[in-house]
């Protein structure tokens, strides 16, 4: 048996459905400019690759799933391991009005503390297949950060627009890896724009989220790896916090993939997460419209985008998997950060934090249900802004080294 390189067969628009070659590599639509889906053989990828086979593989990262990624090869040194991030999980939780299996994928542990891992490895792997050796990206942060840290593994090099509120721990990683960092005064919205014209002028490749369909790809992997770890037992909903609605997009990419290959038989809720104060995609989906731009407020850095980038994708997300949209008060990221920290161990950055949150207020208006399996993508670590994770913290009071002081200040034990 020959097995094939890789198992692409194009892409196709996500809008108008105009298909494309795999050679060139083009970003957007020339037709209608929106984005592409990857298209695979999954007749010919079900002949080769099955859930033994899968069950065989010893590689933990995300080039396990290699027959579903749109890269030829997986690279000799996989030991960086992006993804094979666990499955954190509590069953028979006890909320006030339920009781639920709870499962909360960490995506905190990749290399670079987020789940944009997953995308910028892939992004770099496809740039090189195309001879690229520079990678150019916008980002609130956690995609800079992760494309400068696998950049360096990979031997390629990293050019990083990031708008001026980044927070500091962010672009201390893009510093720290060795990129070249320009901080952009101007929103997010106006570092990309600047991205695109930068990989315009030069010919480079851009890991700009929402324009490049490799990405997607990636990001999808997370799901891949949810599914695996439940022994394919589909959850009845899956939180993910959104910005430009790459993740989420992503995540429903790896859903249809995988009911394709018939390895599962029908689709989890895909319920997506905003900021109040950057709420494009929910409204979107609230108001049965178009998604309008707005002025993004919040907190929640890596989901704070006016023009959600991937926002079709995001709503066919939520539309074909009969899921829904929540917004979330800053106020209740904050509280829900802690909550989730103190009860599960596990500290989440403010927007990977919104999607336990989305969950809370979800569960608290009694749209759960007692015994849903309720899935939670934690995309990014705390330690990355704790500035703001301290807003909910009181520091103690100085105590002298006796044990008499000690006493003093503490009645409890
Ligand atoms: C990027 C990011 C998101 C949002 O992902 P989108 O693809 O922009 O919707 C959520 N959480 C974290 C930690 C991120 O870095
Ligand atoms: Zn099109």
């Amino acid at each position: 048996m020959t097995i094939p390189k890789n198992y692409v067969l194009g892409y196709k628009c996500i809008n108008c459905a105009t298909e494309y070659e795999v050679k060139p590599f083009i970003y957007q639509c020339t037709k209608c400019g929106e984005n592409l889906d990857v298209q695979y053989d999954y007749l010919e990828i079900g002949k080769n690759w099955t859930k033994t086979t899968l069950q065989e593989n010893t590689d933990r990262s995300i080039h396990r799933y290699l027959p579903l990624l749109p890269i030829q090869k997986a690279p000799e040194n996989t030991t960086m391991q992006v993804g094979g991030t666990p499955l954190i999980t509590f069953h028979d939780v006890q909320t006030e009005t339920t009781k639920i299996d709870l499962f909360l994928k960490d995506d905190t542990r990749n290399p670079s503390g987020s789940l944009k891992d997953r995308a910028s490895e892939i992004g770099l792997l496809h740039a090189d297949e195309l001879g690229a050796d520079i990678l150019v990206a916008a980002s609130t942060g956690n995609a800079a950060a992760s494309l400068a840290a696998l950049a360096a593994f990979h031997n390629k090099s990293a050019i990083i627009l990031a708008p001026k509120s980044a927070p500091i721990a962010k672009l201390t990683q893009i510093l720290q890896y060795g990129a070249k960092l320009f901080t952009v005064n101007g929103s997010y919205d106006d570092a990309f724009d600047l991205s695109l014209k930068i990989v315009d002028e030069y010919g480079l490749y851009s890991r700009s989220t929402g324009i490049n369909p490799v990405l997607s790809e990636g990001k999808k992997t997370v799901i891949l790896e949810l599914l695996e770890q439940l022994q394919w037992d589909i959850p009845d909903k899956i939180f993910v916090p959104v910005g430009d609605g790459c993740i989420i997009g992503g995540a429903y990419k790896g859903l249809a993939d995988l009911l394709s290959l018939g390895w599962i038989d029908h689709l989890p809720q895909l319920i997506a997460v905003q900021a109040s104060g950057s709420s494009a995609i929910v409204d979107a989906i609230q108001y049965d419209r178009k998604i309008e731009s707005v002025s993004a407020n919040t907190i929640a850095d890596s989901i704070s985008v006016d023009f959600p980038r991937d926002g079709l994708k995001a709503i066919r997300a939520i539309k074909k998997t009969n899921g829904s949209g929540v917004l979330v008060t800053d106020a209740e990221i904050l509280e829900a950060q802690k909550l989730l920290s103190a009860n599960s161990g596990i500290f989440a950055e403010p927007a990977a934090a919104s999607a336990f949150a989305g969950f809370l207020k979800l569960n608290s208006s009694g749209k759960i249900k007692s015994g849903e399996k309720i899935a939670i993508l934690i995309t990014g670590s705390g330690l990355k802004d704790i500035q703001t994770a301290q807003k909910q913290l009181s520091l103690p009071s100085l105590i002298e080294p006796t044990l008499e002081d000690f006493k003093r200040h503490n009645s409890d034990l």
